[in-house]
């Protein structure tokens, strides 16, 4: 009888290797999603949008309408100067 028991401990860890092993595949998988995305926000970069006062690429702009009524992004670098303009934020 003890054999029995041998096998269920030998399917047990089988198991539990098996399991180990998908969970291991799961992280790469999901580390290649996010390189992948990350990939992605590079490119994103490129399209950053500039700040109209110091023509620096910033992912955070302010949005305010100048005295022309134009749309200008600012970084939060010249935020204060664009507030001190009294620009209308948007
Ligand atoms: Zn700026």
């Amino acid at each position: 009888m003890w054999w029995i028991i041998l096998v269920l401990i030998l399917l047990l860890s089988l198991i539990m290797v098996y399991r180990i092993t998908l969970r291991v595949g799961d992280k790469v998988r999901t580390a290649k999603v996010i390189k992948m995305s990350l990939h992605g926000k590079k490119t994103a970069k490129l399209n950053k949008q500039q700040c109209s006062f110091c023509r620096k690429r910033d992912k955070k702009l302010a949005f305010y309408s100048d005295e022309q009524g134009r749309v200008v992004g600012v970084c939060s670098v010249c935020r204060p100067q664009a507030e001190r303009r009294a620009l209308m934020r948007l």
